[in-house]
């Protein structure tokens, strides 16, 4: 353990709600739940339920009552966003439209696209910034998974060119995500939107899993849009974001038709109904908006700024050098990995082992010891079947719960993820526990059972 980072800029974890939580193992014995899937969905931070449990008793009506708490609950929303704003340092004339979470984000981003745009997104991404684009008359061309940074960068070049080379200007846009979900690495967002805009083309990045581990400047980056969402940003309020450039959202007809996007609905004198659109977030947020999902997320900006992404990045860093040297040491695990394992990455691991199937694996972890992992394709299945060497069809994401045999290719995978929340002792707990299933073996037998993995508790 004598090559983590120098611990000189680190902090300690921050304050999350469930820290304390215990659950009950299959033996019966209860232990403190280590919650080690952060990159489905982070734990609130004490903070951000403190800031929501303070204005709960204000909650009013947004954008529609003459009352006083009408009026502060309006002037919290529009202040929420001016937060995120700040938090994702955008540029004079960019707007933030609040949605439900990342993949609303980018579906209305779709929805907004001016007809006949040529899509370009690497395969390796998650489905929500995979699928949104297709089925709406947009060219969408998927390049193949790269194997280095150089190489999607090089690829999204290609096939610019390729592209300009045989056919006149159309409205371009490229999405690429900050860091996978599946292996954690970091992608080349920076360059990607260099060469991007080198052809005129627009980026929008899919921050769901770097907003919550890195500072994500949409101005240093240069990217067009930014999408995350507040329940990985340890605000779980049912909110999320889509910032970035106000001039496709305000030509395009609204996501969602209805009050709170429309500036004046008139009545015709043919008996039609004509609308005038607002421009600007509200164009995009009709219905009452999520006023407590957005403060949640203000909260949360506030918060990580005020820790020091500094910081938190140095802490992260000695978590992911722990848990690497843990594994490192267990023969059997083979992590996965597209840019190779000494690539920077967010907390965000998997791993197959080499003789088990990973639900199992995973069924194992919870029961035996109440840490909490995931398993499966992590909504990237043509990222993880490359990743697992595999092209073919796999049957489910549970997975069958016998083991595999050794050698065999694993089904689906196992994913570890934790951010600033987690301790020092559940990255060991996880480690510890991961070495002693892989030389003991599970203590119990398992089954599946409405499709999960669970003991068999039935002797
Ligand atoms: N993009 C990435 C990289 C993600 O990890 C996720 C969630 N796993 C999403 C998009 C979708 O986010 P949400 O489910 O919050 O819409």
């Amino acid at each position: 353990m004598s090559s983590y980072p120098n611990a000189v800029d680190t902090c300690r974890p921050l304050d999350v709600l469930g820290r304390e939580v215990e659950v009950p193992l299959v033996g019966g014995e209860k232990v403190t739940y280590a919650a080690l899937d952060y990159a489905a969905s982070a734990p609130a931070l004490q903070r951000v339920w403190d800031d929501v449990a303070a204005y709960a008793p204000y909650y009013g009506s947004v954008h529609r009552g003459a009352g006083y708490l009408s009026q502060l609950s309006t002037d919290l929303f529009e202040q929420s966003r001016a937060t995120v704003a700040d938090f994702l340092q955008l540029r004079e004339d960019d707007q933030v439209v609040f949605t439900r979470a990342t993949t609303d984000s980018l579906n209305l981003l779709a929805s907004a696209l001016p007809a006949g745009t040529r899509v370009y997104a690497f395969e390796t991404e998650h489905h929500a910034s995979l699928l949104p684009w297709r089925g709406r008359g947009l060219d969408v061309t998927y390049l193949r998974a790269p194997r280095s940074p150089e190489q999607a960068v090089a690829a999204l070049e290609e096939a610019l060119a390729a592209a300009h080379a045989a056919g006149g200007p159309r409205p371009e846009l490229v999405c690429v995500t900050g860091a996978s979900n599946v292996t954690g690495e970091i992608w080349p967002v920076r360059e990607l939107a260099a060469t991007a805009h080198r052809y005129g083309a627009r980026i929008v990045l899919d921050a769901a899993q770097l907003a919550p581990h890195h500072p994500v400047s949409v101005r240093e980056l240069d990217v067009d849009w930014v999408a995350f969402s507040g329940h990985k940003l340890y605000a779980p309020f049912g909110a999320g974001v889509l910032a970035g450039r106000a001039d496709w959202l305000d030509a395009a007809e609204p996501y969602l038709a209805g009050g709170g996007a429309s500036r004046t609905v008139a009545r015709e004198a043919d008996g039609s109904v004509a609308v005038e659109w607002h421009r600007g977030p509200a164009r995009h947020e009709a219905g009452s908006p999520n006023v407590i999902g957005a403060y949640a997320i203000a909260s949360a900006c506030r918060a990580l700024r005020e820790a020091g992404f500094d910081a938190l990045v140095a802490r992260e860093r000695q978590l992911i050098a722990r848990l690497r040297e843990g594994l490192a040491a267990v023969p059997e695990v083979r992590v996965l990995t597209l840019f190779g394992e000494d690539h920077p990455r967010v907390g965000v691991l998997s791993f197959v082992v080499q003789g088990w199937n990973s639900s199992h694996f995973s069924a194992a972890l919870s029961a035996e010891y109440g840490i909490g992992v995931r398993d499966g394709l992590f909504c990237a299945h043509p990222l993880v079947r490359t990743l697992l060497g595999g092209e073919e069809n796999v049957p489910s994401e549970c997975g069958a719960p016998e083991a595999s045999l050794p050698g065999e290719r694993s089904l689906n995978a196992i994913r570890v993820s934790f951010g600033a929340g987690t301790p020092d002792e559940h990255v060991d707990r996880f480690v510890a526990a991961v070495r002693e299933l892989v030389t003991q073996g599970a203590q119990w037998a398992y089954r599946t059972e409405g499709g999960r993995c669970v003991p068999d508790t039935r002797r």
